[in-house]
């Protein structure tokens, strides 16, 4: 497993990671890709800087390009939930380059902008939806945004996204995603809480942990 190729991606994602300039996989994407490809849901312990938004948006990419939505129209197929604005805005654009040989439709929501330029934008129809949980249990409420159709969920940073304050948010926007479905949780740290939500989002999950890719440096200061 020592190319992308190796972990089974489809050329078009294999040409998108070439653009990005990428030559091997790091380790979070060795671990995570070929589980989230096989289906399972993956728990993962990984920081930022380690690549794991490569690590999920890849296989989702690959797994939603190779089985076209049952619908004519474009509905959220998957969603990925992140604390802050910042990483969410971060994400969309890493998926839009990953996706940019594929006819894929992103769309980033958070709160603080106005909420009705995301209404219109969600209206026109999204394949793949990041959003940060307070803006996106607005949308759900005010019935401007359908999860009925998502397939693949991923809880980016989801220390983050507990400390933030955000765990009933969450709570209420999973009563709109279909029970069966894939989830994918990421997480700096494994606190009790971490602990008791994965096990109440996640399913069988496959276990990833890989350590940040500057602690062997902060250990020789
Ligand atoms: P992330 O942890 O997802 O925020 O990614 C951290 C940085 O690593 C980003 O700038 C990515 O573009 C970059 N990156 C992700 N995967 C790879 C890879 N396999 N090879 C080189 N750089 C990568």
């Amino acid at each position: 497993m020592n190319t992308f190729a190796d972990l089974g991606l489809s050329d078009k994602i294999l040409r998108a990671v070439t653009d990005k300039g990428y030559e091997i996989p790091s380790p979070i994407q060795a671990q995570a890709i070929p589980p989230v490809l096989e289906g399972r849901d993956v728990l993962a312990a990984a920081q930022t800087g380690t690549g794991k938004t490569a690590g999920f948006t890849l296989p989702i990419l690959h797994k939603l390009s190779e089985n076209p939505s049952r619908n004519n129209r474009r509905v959220v197929r998957s969603l990925v939930m992140t604390p802050t604005r910042e990483l969410a805005a971060q994400i969309k654009a890493n998926i839009d380059e990953y996706g940019s040989h594929l006819d894929f439709k992103s769309l980033v929501v958070f709160g603080g902008v106005g909420i009705n330029p995301q209404i219109n934008k969600l209206r026109a129809g999204v394949d793949m939806l990041v959003a940060t949980p307070g803006r996106l249990l607005d949308l759900c409420q005010q019935r401007a945004c359908d999860l009925s159709n998502v397939e693949i969920l991923v809880l980016d940073e989801a220390d983050r996204m507990l400390d933030m304050g955000f765990i009933n948010d969450i709570k209420k926007v999973m009563n709109y995603i279909p029970k069966k479905r894939q989830t994918l949780l990421f997480s700096a740290t494994f606190s009790k809480e971490i602990k008791t939500i994965a096990k109440q989002f996640l399913t069988n999950p496959v276990t990833v942990e890989v350590a940040a890719q500057n602690t062997t440096a902060e250990r020789v200061e």
